[in-house]
């Protein structure tokens, strides 16, 4: 048996890459999702046709009781997580900051903050020395958004990474002695389904000019990332964010 991973929204793109490759590297997988059933249940097969065991569990991160439900499902299933990855995050329809309700603002925050939040207060209750645990690691999705503001397309989701930012710096210190791990990805530009749940599928071919290496990224090489910080390899490394742009 491996170690316990959980990958919020692990049905598609970054997160689905993530946790295919971790269970190429042995790890126990739980994929969750918000709606997508089939497609979580397809990448945890692929899990387990990988050798390891692999659960895909529902649950929509910022509501509270689910996450509750969610993780109650993965102890019983799997085990106590010793890996979590708050990939779960979504963006909005291109607007400006004096164009955005106050509905649209909660449900940024509330996913994308309070969500990571919540996923992550769970697993420091598993992982910590403080609370029997036997340690772990934490990565958090942030994005290149956090330090480039995305004017112009979505200040309040770009606004929402800098919190992720900040939360990782801050989680990190507060359970270095614990055990656990706590560090960041900020991807950029990466081919996923994300940006047509924004309005412009082709976003990537729209603004790859801009990054340095001239190409967007793909789920995969965010995932190699990934793992390396969930992993022994990175044994050393805490509060840490480590951009994955292409130079952009
Ligand atoms: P994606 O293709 O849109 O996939 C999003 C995943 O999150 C899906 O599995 C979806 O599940 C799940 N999800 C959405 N809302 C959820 C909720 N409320 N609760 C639980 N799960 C939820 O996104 P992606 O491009 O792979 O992005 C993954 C992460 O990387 C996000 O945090 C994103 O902000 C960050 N990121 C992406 C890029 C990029 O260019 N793609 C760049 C920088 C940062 P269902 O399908 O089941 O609803």
């Amino acid at each position: 048996m491996g170690q316990v991973l959980l990958v919020t929204g692990g049905s598609r793109g970054i997160g689905a890459a993530v946790a295919l490759l971790a269970a190429r590297r042995g790890w126990d997988v739980a994929v969750n999702y918000a709606a997508d059933q089939a497609s979580a249940e397809r990448v945890a097969a692929q899990a387990r046709e990988l050798g390891v065991r692999a659960m895909a569990v529902r649950a929509r991160v910022e509501h509270e009781d689910e996450v509750l439900a969610m993780y109650r499902a993965v102890d019983a299933q799997l085990g106590p997580v010793a890996g979590l990855v708050n990939n779960a995050g979504v963006v909005d329809r291109a607007a400006r900051v004096d164009e955005m309700s106050v509905a649209r603002l909660r449900r940024m925050f509330e996913i994308n903050v309070i969500g990571s939040f919540v996923c992550a207060r769970e697993a420091v209750l598993r992982m910590s020395t403080r609370h029997g645990g036997a340690g772990g690691a934490i990565v958090n999705l942030s994005s290149a958004a956090a330090r480039l503001g995305a004017p112009g397309q979505y200040v309040d989701y770009a606004a929402s990474k800098g919190a992720i930012d900040t939360f990782t710096q801050g989680l990190a210190k507060e359970v270095a002695a614990e055990g656990i791990r706590v560090n960041a990805i900020r991807p950029g530009l990466i081919d996923t389904d994300i940006h047509a749940s924004g309005g412009i599928p082709d976003r990537v071919k729209q603004l790859q000019h801009q990054v340095p290496m001239g190409r967007g990224g793909s789920a995969e090489e965010v995932a190699e990332a990934v793992v390396w910080l969930l992993g022994p390899e990175s044994s050393y490394v805490t509060g840490t964010l480590v951009d994955v742009t292409g130079g952009r």
